[in-house]
């Protein structure tokens, strides 16, 4: 029995009582190897939520033997493709029956409001397994015409035990586009969630053994980085490692595993995304779009539209508009259904953004609203939006990842191309147009892997994501995601 379980007797717009959680290994709770435990707390009030096994590499060991035993034996490589398609679909339905329980538990870790939890996140993570339980018995090679008296053809198989490493902002979704692909390509799993917001992985692993998952094929190994994310990355016997987080730690990674095995690496990591407004757009899409692009999540995004372009002739209008949107949130308890803007996740996200806000009035931004903390009790930060930034000030070079809005004025579409264009990040972008031409031609010319045309944060388990240049390698979702989890084995048979 696991003990990542909220009380289920508690309805789920309020708080879930959480006891301590253990790691699962190998189809079994336990303990970490040192007796390590550490605190996981709630974001709104600070408070510990309950206590979790702290993993490192002895953990992480008994993780990837578990793994290896289950890729290489046992029930797992016997399943039909069929099979794992169906214990897919088992997981989504569980997650479905118990997508409430869910939703609090990760309102509880991570901060976020219920409302959105329950809208967003949880339906997004479902249909992601779903998208890819339908996949599984659609992952094959081709029949090849080569020279000669030969017949070839080729197999595209499971990578092997994979290292999975996730971040906090969205947890039981980022499992969701780590985890479905990978058991869909007949893969094996060691997690580690992020020790923020470690609660709704373990209980997702408990979900997928009472979906029939085999034990081992799945363990989640809760952790900090540098011990148990470090080791997974180093560890000699995974065959990949797919990581999303901060560019400096994925660097880390990177290196970890060059120097290691040479394991398979996939990376999302940061971005600094330019949402760009031009005067013939839909203003009210455009401004609700761009309110939403950055503040949606406590603007903890990676994709985040964090450099918002706006045309010159439109620039007060609105930015007036924006602020009035930023005045109207309601900040206060998650579990509280009115409540639109929930804590940051952590003192350390907290002080990092009021650190931003700081050097975008001394940079000499112009700050509209906001611009501190709210309360003394959980990290709370009012919606902040400073106008006039400059492309070179720090708030608009750098991932701030929290409530803070940069409004660039620009004049024409030459010009927001190149400015937009100017960061070595390049994971997603928008604009917003009614000239089909313009937007286009903004589209093709924006060196990012996501473009939204008069939309932003649209997400959907078939459409690939992920970054140009430093903002990634590899792409999720979509029929993409497989080759991040297979082989391709070449076979050629003499006639
Ligand atoms: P953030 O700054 O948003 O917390 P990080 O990149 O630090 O992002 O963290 C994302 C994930 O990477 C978390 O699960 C974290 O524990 C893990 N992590 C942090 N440092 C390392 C490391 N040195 N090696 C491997 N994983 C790490």
């Amino acid at each position: 029995m696991s003990t990542a379980t909220a009380s289920r007797s508690t309805p789920h717009s309020r708080k879930p009582t959480v006891t301590d959680q253990k790691m699962f290994i190998g189809g079994r709770w336990v303990d970490s190897v040192s007796g390590q435990t550490f605190e996981t707390h709630d974001p709104s009030t600070g408070e510990v939520i309950c206590r979790v096994a702290e993993g490192d590499a002895a953990d992480v060991d008994l993780a990837v033997q578990a793994a290896r035993r289950a890729f290489e034996s046992g029930p797992w490589p016997q399943k039909s493709a069929a099979e794992r398609g169906r214990l897919l679909h088992r997981l989504a339905d569980l997650i479905e029956q118990h997508h409430k329980e869910l939703a609090a538990l990760e309102t509880l870790d991570n901060g976020k409001p219920y409302a959105v939890a329950l809208a967003a996140d949880l339906p997004l993570a479902i249909k992601c397994y779903r998208y890819y339980a339908g996949w599984a018995d659609k992952i094959h090679g081709k029949t090849i015409p080569i020279e000669g008296p030969y017949f070839c053809y080729t197999r595209h198989e499971p990578v092997g035990v994979v290292g999975q490493i996730i971040p906090w902002n969205f947890p039981i979704l980022m499992q969701a586009w780590k985890l479905a692909p990978a058991l869909a390509a007949g893969c094996t799993i060691v997690l580690k969630p992020a020790e923020q917001t470690p609660l709704t992985a373990l209980r997702v692993a408990e979900l997928a053994q009472e979906a029939g998952i085999p034990d081992g094929v799945l363990n989640v190994v809760p952790g900090f980085g540098p011990t148990a994310g470090a080791a997974i990355a180093a560890h000699p016997d995974i065959d990949k490692v797919a990581f999303t987080g901060s560019g400096e730690v994925g660097r880390l990674v990177m290196a970890a595993a060059a120097r290691s095995n040479l394991k398979r690496v996939s990376l999302e990591l940061g971005g600094k995304s330019p949402n760009i407004v031009f005067a013939d757009a839909d203003l009210d899409a455009a401004v609700q779009g761009a309110y939403d692009g950055l503040f949606f999540n406590q603007g903890q995004c990676c994709c985040a539209g964090s450099r918002l372009f706006v045309e010159e002739k439109i620039h007060a209008e609105f930015v007036a508009r924006l602020v009035e949107k930023a005045k109207k949130q309601k900040l206060g308890d998650p579990f509280d259904l009115a409540t639109t803007q929930g804590p940051q996740v952590s003192q350390e996200q907290l002080d990092r953004i009021l650190g931003y806000i700081q050097s975008g009035r001394e940079a000499g931004a112009h700050l509209l609203c906001g611009g501190h903390r709210v309360g003394e009790r959980g990290y709370f930060i009012a919606p902040t939006i400073f106008d006039n930034v400059t492309d070179d000030m720090k708030i608009a070079e750098e991932e701030i990842f929290g409530p803070v809005m940069s409004v660039l004025p620009f004049r024409d579409v030459e010009e927001v191309i190149a400015r937009g264009n100017k960061t070595f990040y390049g994971l997603a972008a928008a604009v917003w147009t009614r000239d089909v031409s313009q937007a286009f031609r903004v589209a093709n010319s924006l060196r990012t892997g996501t473009v939204w045309v008069n939309c932003f944060d649209v997400f959907d388990a078939a459409a690939p994501f992920g970054g140009f240049k430093q903002s990634g390698i590899g792409r999720e979702l979509g029929e993409y995601a497989l080759s991040l989890y297979s082989e391709v084995k070449t076979v050629t048979v003499s006639l």
